[in-house]
C-alpha cells in the first residue's frame, strides 16, 4: 500500500484515478483549488478512510509544508484546466500550475523521494506539421495566441520534469495525453464529446466548428487511467516522456455523426467560426507505449460513446 498525492483530484481525470487507486487499497492525498473540478466527482470517495481531500491551491509553494502531504510515495500532477474553453478562461493560473506547480510537485518529490508522474499533453505538439506524431516530434506551437498559455506552460512543465531528473535523479515520467473522454466531463466543459452528447439529448444543435473536417484521437478515460498506473508502476519508464492516446482518428464532423445516430436525436448539425490556432489533425503513435508499458487502448470510440451516452442520460436525468 502506497501513499499517493493526486494533484486536480476533483477534476475528470483525477478523480478517476483517486476512486481506481483507493479501490486498489491505496491511501490517496487529493489536492485541490476546485478552479474546473467539483466536489462531486469525489463524493463517493469522501468517507474513504484511505482518502484525504485537501482545498488548495498546488502553484503555492506553501503546498509543499501543509499537513498530510508528508511522506508521499508517488505523485500525479494533474492539476490544471483541460478545456480550450477554461484555460483560456483562467490563462495566467494555467501557466502557473504547468510551471510553478510542476517545480513545487518535484521539490515535493524530491524531498521525500517519491515518484511523479506528470500529465502533459497533445498540445505540446501544437499544430503539427508531422501526422501522426511520434514523441520525437518537435512541435509546431504558436506562443502569440489563445492556446499558449496552455501549450507552452506544458512544455515548460516537460523541461522542469527533465531537469528535475537530470540534476536530481527525481523520478519523474511525463505523458503526452490525446484527448480523453468519458460522462466524467463536466456538461458545461467545453470539449468536443460533452458538448456534442449533450447537445444532442437535449435536443439542442451539435455545433461543429470550421467545417468539422479537423481530426483527433479519442480514448475512452479507463483506457488512460490504466496506462497512468502501469507508467507510475514501472521503473523503466523514470526518466521517459510517452504518448498515450488512441490512434483511431476520427474528423469532428464523423464524431457529430456518430452522436446523432449513437443518441438518435432530431438535433441539426450546425456548422460555426473555428477556433484560432484549432489544430487541424491530431493522432498518437503509441510504439513507445507499447514497448515500455506494453499498453494499448481497448474501448473504441463507438463503444465509449455508448457508455458515455447512457451516463449522461442518467446525469441528465433522462432514464
Ligand atoms: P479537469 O479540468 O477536469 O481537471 C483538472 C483539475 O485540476 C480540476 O479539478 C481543477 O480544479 C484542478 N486544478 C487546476 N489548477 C489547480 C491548481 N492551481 N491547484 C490545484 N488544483 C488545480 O481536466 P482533466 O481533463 O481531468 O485533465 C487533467 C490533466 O490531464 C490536466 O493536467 C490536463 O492538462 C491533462 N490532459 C488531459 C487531457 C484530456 O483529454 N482529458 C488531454 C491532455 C492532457
Ligand atoms: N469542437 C467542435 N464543437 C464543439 C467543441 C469542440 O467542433 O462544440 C472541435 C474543436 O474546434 C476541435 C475539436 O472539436 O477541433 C476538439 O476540441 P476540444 O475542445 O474537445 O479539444 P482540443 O483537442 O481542441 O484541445
Amino acid at each position: 500500500m502506497s501513499k499517493i498525492m493526486i494533484t486536480g483530484a476533483a477534476g475528470f481525470l483525477g478523480s478517476h484515478l483517486t476512486k481506481e487507486l483507493l479501490g486498489q487499497g491505496h491511501q490517496v492525498v487529493g489536492v485541490d483549488n476546485l478552479v474546473t473540478g467539483r466536489m462531486s466527482n469525489l463524493s463517493e470517495c469522501m468517507n474513504h478512510p484511505g482518502f484525504r481531500f485537501i482545498e488548495f491551491d498546488v502553484s503555492n509553494k506553501a503546498i509543499i509544508d501543509v499537513e498530510g502531504v508528508q511522506e508521499v510515495d508517488e505523485i500525479y500532477h494533474l492539476a490544471s484546466p483541460a478545456s480550450p474553453k477554461l484555460y483560456q478562461a483562467s490563462s495566467i493560473e494555467t501557466i502557473y500550475v504547468n510551471t510553478i506547480g510542476t517545480q513545487n510537485m518535484l521539490e515535493l518529490a524530491r524531498r521525500y523521494n517519491a515518484k511523479v508522474l506528470y500529465a502533459s499533453t497533445s498540445e505540446a505538439y501544437g499544430d503539427p506539421e508531422v501526422h501522426p506524431q511520434p514523441e520525437e516530434y518537435r512541435g509546431n506551437v504558436n506562443t502569440w495566441g489563445p492556446r499558449a498559455c496552455y501549450d507552452e506552460a506544458k512544455r515548460l512543465g516537460e523541461v522542469f520534469c527533465y531537469e528535475y531528473h537530470r540534476l536530481y535523479q527525481v523520478r519523474t515520467k511525463v505523458v503526452r495525453l490525446f484527448n480523453t473522454y468519458s460522462a466524467g466531463l463536466r456538461n458545461d466543459d467545453g470539449r468536443v464529446i460533452s458538448n456534442f452528447v449533450t447537445q444532442a439529448l437535449m435536443g439542442d444543435d451539435i455545433t461543429v466548428y470550421g467545417d468539422g473536417s479537423q481530426t483527433r484521437s479519442f480514448c475512452y478515460v479507463d483506457d488512460t487511467i490504466r496506462a497512468l498506473m502501469r507508467m507510475m508502476e514501472l521503473d523503466a519508464a523514470t526518466g521517459q516522456i510517452i504518448n498515450i492516446g488512441n490512434p483511431n482518428e476520427h474528423s469532428v464532423l464523423d464524431v457529430a455523426l456518430l452522436v446523432k445516430q449513437l443518441t438518435n436525436t432530431t438535433s441539426a448539425i450546425t456548422f460555426h467560426e473555428l477556433p484560432e490556432d484549432d489544430p487541424k489533425v491530431r493522432r498518437p503513435v503509441i510504439d513507445r507505449a507499447a514497448d515500455i508499458l506494453g499498453w494499448h487502448p481497448d474501448i473504441s470510440l463507438e463503444e465509449g460513446l455508448r457508455r458515455t451516452i447512457h451516463s449522461y442520460q442518467e446525469k441528465l436525468a433522462l432514464i
